[in-house]
Parts: structure tokens; C-alpha cells; sequence
């Protein structure tokens, strides 16, 4: 650990960051070859000549992977090259048993992109996105797991020729927040496209962390360290920051950051040095003589833009103005794709959809995050949530008989409408019970009434509420609403 370095220390210098991001595409089968495309086979047994690399063998684009790529590349606002080039990345290690991986270099499929991450002061900041490109995957080299681990090494081969996309930032980030955040919209945008599950456990996501300190002011970038190996995002955030102070340890005690390659170690929460710019690869690229330029056509790119769902984002903004929400209710609605649409299409059909949002996000979400449960796990579902918020806006019952029946969905673990024919609550609609109620409380607070007469009419909403507590959350709603303000009007 690096020691603690005085704030003021830390305060004369900016970090840069920049990331690359390698998502795998949920196609059916493999970048180049009809082998599957599958997590958790029985090891070696998606593999034929074509991702083992026999000779002779000769690869063929998925044409699947070419339409997940240009939709990502839609979904960030790149630029999508009509003709791109794949290319050969040469080096050896065991898992790869061709010698290369097949990628593209000079010519990638798209690039100028952007993601938008909130900054520091509010304001909405742009983090630029150099390119998508597209290449295979690796296989994997077990180390652990085995009888004789200690002295050999496995080989898993099914994950050679997985299609990948490689999105890689500019150097725009300047904190290991912005990293983050950076990474959760990027996350949360891949998968609204459905390009891939991001799945970090399963390595469907993996993130490469690019991080150099200067002085403020400073025009030129100091030198970078790749961190890599880091498989979650908050872990990314948290090598940043160490990192960053590494970083600034070295040059306040008159060394030189080495440009070099470094290991995340989670369990010690540091950095290790993995290889230095003098081991780098040298990874000779050069075109794949066996793949034809790739061609994206002005009508093939038309037919992909079709298939872009809202994004995120756009989508958010939308709902806030539709459902009358606040940015913390628009995320929680957004959280997937799936839960959006299965949101929007309940609250279409109820007599309020303003209403389903706020029964779902306090009667709903309030429970769930009280009792540690997730969105899935709730009792009631979205037909339940839009009956309640009918019953509510039709005044067939009160917000509190709402509140009741929901205390019991959750402690019984059903379904509001079941719940709801069971219990039907009781409710005073006998007009004279409610006025005696209404005339007592008026009797009670003649300042209000006061009020009420001069002009301030939303005094209603206070006798309303005394009314409907003296009656213990049984008077029908809309029938007192109409009786309270007959009152005091009269
Ligand atoms: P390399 O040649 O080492 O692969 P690149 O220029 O291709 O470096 O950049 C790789 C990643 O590192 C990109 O995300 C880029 O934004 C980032 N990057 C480049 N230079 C710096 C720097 N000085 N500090 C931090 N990040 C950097
Ligand atoms: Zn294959
Ligand atoms: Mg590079």
C-alpha cells in the first residue's frame, strides 16, 4: 500500500484514465466457425478445425456477430466504417493454438463514439470512444481446480473464436468515479441492445484500465500503467484509486512511472508490476489473408439502426416527463430493458398510469428493498400493481386499506388480487356517516377553515386526511373528496 499521501499532495495532480472494454456477442455460434457459442460446456467440446487453427482450415464471418457489433456501435454514436479489415494479432501462448487471434487493427468497423456520464459538478460529461472493433476470443488455461494443479497446467479450448467487440475510450476520464460510472452506462446500453449478457462472472465483460497522474495544468499525459484482470467494476474503481496514488508516490519521491502492464490482486487490494514496456508484445499485425475486406452497406446499416431499441438514457428522460418521476425512481423503472417494457406495458392499460408508477416504486419497491428482495422475487405482480392503482383512482379503496393490503401480499406472499377478493375492505359510503365525520372535524379546526375560505382551497387535502383518519382509512375516498369540499364551500 502505498502511505498516505497528504490531500494537498494528492490535490496537484490529475489522473487520466482511458478503458477497454472486451464484450463477448451473445450469437448462437462462434465468430468464424459454427462451432457453439456457449458458457459452461464440458471442456474441449465446442472446437473444430476451424477454431483450433488445423491447417488448411478456413474461417467465415458470422454475419450475427457483424450485426451485434454495428448495433453497439450504433448505441454509442460511432461512426460505422462501410469497409473494414481484419488482421492477424500474432503471439504465443498455450490457449491460443493458432499463434494469432484474428482482429482488426488500422481499419476497425466503427469509431468516434461517446458514452455520457454524469460529472462531478452536476453537469452531464462526455467520455469519447476511439473504436469498436471486432476479433475472437482466447482460450483459457486452467491453473487450479485439479488433483495435480501444482505441477500442470489445463487447456479449455471451447472459448477459442468466441466472437468479441473491443470498445475502447479515450483518455477523457479523470476519476475512478467517472471510471465507474463509465462503465455502468456502458454496461447498461450493451445490454438494452441485447448484443450480450455482460455477464463479469462468466468473463462476458472484461476491463483493462489505463491510468497515468500529471501535474494540473500539465499539457502533456504522464506515462500509463494497464491494469488488468479486473472483474468487477467497483474492483476497477478501487485499482484506480490505488493506482493513482501509487502513481503519485513514485513521482513526488523523484522517480518515473514505468510505462508497464500491472495485475489487479483483489484479495490485497493492490497492483502488481506483470510486464514492462521492454517485455511488451510485439504483435505484428498484419491483414488476414484469409477474410475478404468486411462490407457494411448503407442498407445494411439502415435495417441494423431499425433494430436499436430506446436506449437507457433517451428512455429515462422520456418517463420522467410520462410518469411524473424523479431521477432515482427513472432508474429504479429502467434497471433492465425487460422490467421497463414489463412496467410500461401494465401502466398502458390502467386508468392512471401515473398511478402504477408510484404504487409500484412506494408500496412495491419500499417493501422490497425493506425485506433485501429483489424486483423478481415480489409477491405481486404488474397486474396486481395496476388493479390497486385502479381501485385507488376509482376511490374503491383508500390509500391506507392500499397500504394494508399490501402489508398483507407481503406477509403472506400472494398476489394482490387474491388478496384483495379476500379481504374486500370495508368501506363507509353511506353519505350522512361521512358528513357527521366531515362536520366534526370542521367543528374542531376553525382556523383552517379559515383558510380554507380565504383562498387557500388546498386546505381540502388537510380535513380530507383528519376525516380519513377518524375513520380509519374506511371512508370512500372519492366520496369524501366530493363531501369535504361541498362543506366548506357551503
Ligand atoms: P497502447 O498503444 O498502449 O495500446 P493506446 O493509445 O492504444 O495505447 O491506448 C489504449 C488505452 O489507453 C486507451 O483507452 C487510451 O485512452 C488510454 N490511454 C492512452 N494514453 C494514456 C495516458 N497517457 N494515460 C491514461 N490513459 C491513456
Ligand atoms: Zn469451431
Ligand atoms: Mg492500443
Amino acid at each position: 500500500m502505498p502511505a498516505a499521501l497528504a490531500p494537498e499532495v494528492l490535490a496537484k495532480y490529475e489522473p487520466v484514465i482511458g478503458l477497454e472494454v472486451h464484450v463477448q456477442l451473445l450469437t448462437a455460434t462462434k465468430a468464424f466457425c459454427g462451432c457453439a457459442n456457449h458458457f459452461g460446456s464440458a471442456p474441449n467440446t465446442n472446437i473444430c478445425p476451424v477454431c483450433l487453427g488445423l491447417p488448411g482450415a478456413l474461417p467465415v464471418l458470422n454475419g450475427k456477430a457483424v450485426e451485434f457489433a454495428t448495433l453497439a456501435a450504433l448505441a454509442i454514436g460511432c461512426q460505422v466504417r462501410e469497409r473494414s479489415i481484419f488482421a492477424r494479432k500474432n503471439y504465443f501462448y498455450p490457449d491460443l493454438p493458432k499463434g494469432y487471434q484474428i482482429s482488426q487493427f488500422d481499419k476497425p468497423i466503427a469509431e468516434h463514439g461517446f458514452i455520457e456520464v454524469p460529472a462531478a459538478d452536476g453537469a452531464v460529461k462526455r467520455i469519447g470512444i476511439t473504436r469498436l472493433h471486432m476479433e475472437e476470443d482466447a482460450g483459457k488455461s486452467l491453473h487450479d481446480g485439479f488433483a495435480d494443479s501444482a505441477t500442470r497446467t489445463y487447456l479449455d479450448l471451447n472459448r477459442c473464436g468466441t466472437p468479441l467487440i473491443e470498445i475502447v475510450s479515450e483518455p477523457d476520464i479523470r476519476t475512478a468515479d467517472e471510471a465507474f460510472e463509465y462503465l455502468t452506462r456502458l454496461k447498461e446500453i450493451l445490454l438494452y441492445t441485447g448484443v450480450s449478457d455482460c455477464n463479469m462472472e462468466e468473463g462476458s465483460l472484461r476491463c483493462d484500465a489505463n491510468v497515468s497522474v500529471r501535474l494540473k495544468g500539465a499539457d502533456k499525459f504522464g506515462t500509463k500503467a494497464e491494469v488488468k484482470n479486473v472483474n468487477s467494476f467497483r474492483f476497477v474503481r478501487a485499482a484506480l484509486e490505488y493506482e493513482i496514488e501509487r502513481q503519485i508516490e513514485v513521482i513526488e519521491s523523484g522517480g518515473r512511472v514505468m510505462q508497464e502492464s500491472r495485475l489487479w490482486n483483489s484479495a490485497e487490494g493492490r497492483t502488481y508490476s506483470m510486464r514492462t514496456k521492454e517485455q511488451a508484445h510485439d504483435y505484428r499485425y498484419f491483414p488476414e489473408p484469409d477474410l475478404p475486406p468486411l462490407i457494411v452497406s448503407a442498407a445494411f446499416l439502415a435495417e441494423t439502426a431499425k433494430k436499436l431499441p430506446e436506449l437507457p438514457e433517451a428512455r429515462r428522460a422520456r418517463m420522467i416527463a410520462e410518469y411524473d418521476l424523479n431521477t432515482q425512481d427513472a432508474f429504479t423503472l429502467t434497471a433492465s430493458r425487460e422490467f421497463a417494457d414489463r412496467f410500461e406495458a401494465a401502466a398502458r392499460t390502467a386508468r392512471n398510469p401515473r398511478r402504477v408508477a408510484n404504487v409500484l416504486l412506494s408500496e412495491v419497491g419500499g417493501r422490497l428493498k425493506a425485506l433485501g428482495l429483489e424486483q423478481e422475487q415480489s409477491p405481486v405482480s404488474m397486474t396486481g400493481i395496476v388493479q390497486a392503482a385502479d381501485l385507488l383512482d376509482e376511490g374503491k379503496i383508500s390509500s391506507k386499506q392500499l397500504k394494508q393490503l399490501f402489508d398483507v401480499c407481503f406477509e403472506k406472499a400472494e398476489d394482490f388480487p387474491a388478496v384483495y377478493d379476500r379481504e374486500k375492505p370495508q368501506q363507509i359510503i353511506d353519505v350522512s356517516a361521512i358528513e357527521a365525520m366531515i362536520d366534526e372535524v370542521i367543528r374542531a379546526n376553525p382556523k383552517q377553515v379559515e383558510h380554507y375560505r380565504a383562498g387557500k382551497k388546498t386546505v381540502a387535502g388537510f380535513f380530507v386526511g383528519q376525516v380519513m383518519k377518524a375513520s380509519r382509512g374506511q371512508a370512500n375516498p372519492a366520496l369524501l373528496n366530493e363531501l369535504v369540499v361541498k362543506k366548506l364551500d357551503g
